[in-house]
């Protein structure tokens, strides 16, 4: 079992949080003067900094107690806090395989921490086998884990997963982005088993709501009071909970448009596989296909000028565009456009 306290920041292990009118104040009232708020308006009111409405619905969709989940202006906010929580900067280290979500790595330049990339091998899973090296360098406080993975779709095998998470005494984020989109299982349910895992998971992709800005991480508690005491206080607007409540109560239309997307993934593959400068079409667990193409940055390029934006990872996977699963008539039109470039 991770010690939690060796493995925090000594500032943030002792920090004092901010402590907000909203959340001094717990029971019912007619007259709030106690926040300097505005008295007039619809949106006068600070958000509830602990946005215990979502939170509640969560931990009936996802079997966990409240206090094991934080919600983030989105899953940057919790990458962001991973590293100012536990990584000292200037001194620390994190580790991920690539190729990968970007975002790992600005965030840990951001916060001067030094970053292990480490090689995704044979059909883009961990190669476990170095691994205990890095494990026993007290220094490498996070290693993230994204599954299904961006830019591959494939999901990361859930023995590897464990094996880490077994073997490294410092926090494992398992970023589940796109788990909606997959058939393998959440990391959800080991957050009781293993107090150094983070689930990350996310409204703007399957949930659709991209605008509003909201990730969730799924931890034990502990874990998630450190979140929580270095959050900014009201890091989630009014507007965007209540679009997230909007969506909650509205799960048999967000399940459909995923088995929609799912279909239409499958689809487009197929019809992707039948171009002749498409050499391959990697398998997806994801709402997105990495496609190796011939002259990947050229058809990039004249895609644009079609009007048709998608992304070219040449410079992560070589010779691959990645592209988003859309509506069947936005895929159709990218198809005929592809059809015509030989
Ligand atoms: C899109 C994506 C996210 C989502 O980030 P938000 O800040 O929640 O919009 C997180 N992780 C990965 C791997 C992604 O591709």
């Amino acid at each position: 079992m991770t010690d939690l306290k060796n493995i925090v920041r000594k500032n943030i292990w002792n920090l004092a949080p901010y402590s907000s009118a909203r959340d001094e104040f717990k029971g019912t009232a007619d007259v709030f003067l106690d926040a300097n708020e505005n008295p007039y308006g619809e949106l006068n009111r600070y958000p509830d900094p602990q946005q215990k409405a979502i939170k509640q619905r969560l931990s009936k969709l996802k079997n966990v107690k409240t206090d094991q989940i934080f919600v983030g202006n989105g899953s940057d906010e919790v990458i962001d806090l991973a590293f100012r929580i536990f990584c000292e900067p200037g001194k620390d280290i994190a580790l991920t395989f690539t190729p990968t979500y970007g975002m790992y790595e600005v965030s840990a330049n951001i916060n001067d921490v030094d970053l292990i990339k480490l090689p995704l091998v044979d059909d883009f899973q961990i190669n476990t086998s170095q691994l205990q090296t890095y494990f026993s360098d007290e220094n490498l406080k996070l290693i993230f884990i994204c599954s299904p993975n961006n830019p591959t779709g494939n999901n990361i095998n859930i023995q590897n997963i464990e094996f880490i998470l077994n073997n490294f005494n410092g926090i494992v984020i398992v970023d589940e982005a796109y788990i909606d989109f997959s058939s393998q299982a959440s990391f959800i349910n080991k957050i009781n088993t293993y107090n150094n895992l983070i689930v990350c998971q996310t409204f703007s992709k399957a949930w659709g709501l991209a605008a509003v800005r909201v990730g969730i991480a799924y931890a034990n508690s502990q874990i998630i009071q450190l979140f929580n005491k270095v959050k900014h206080p009201y890091n989630v607007g009014t507007i965007n909970q209540n679009a997230v409540l909007n969506a909650l109560d509205n799960q048999v239309e967000v399940k459909q448009r995923i088995n929609q997307l799912i279909a239409e993934r499958k689809r487009l593959r197929e019809r992707l596989t039948s171009i002749k400068k498409v050499n391959k079409v990697y398998p997806s667990e994801a709402n997105f296909l990495l496609v190796d193409i011939d002259n990947a940055t050229e058809v990039y390029e004249y895609l644009i000028q079609q009007k048709i934006i998608i992304r070219n990872r040449t410079t992560q996977v070589k010779n691959c565009i990645r592209i988003t699963v859309g509506t069947p008539e936005e895929n159709e039109k990218l198809i005929n456009t592809l059809q015509n470039l030989t």
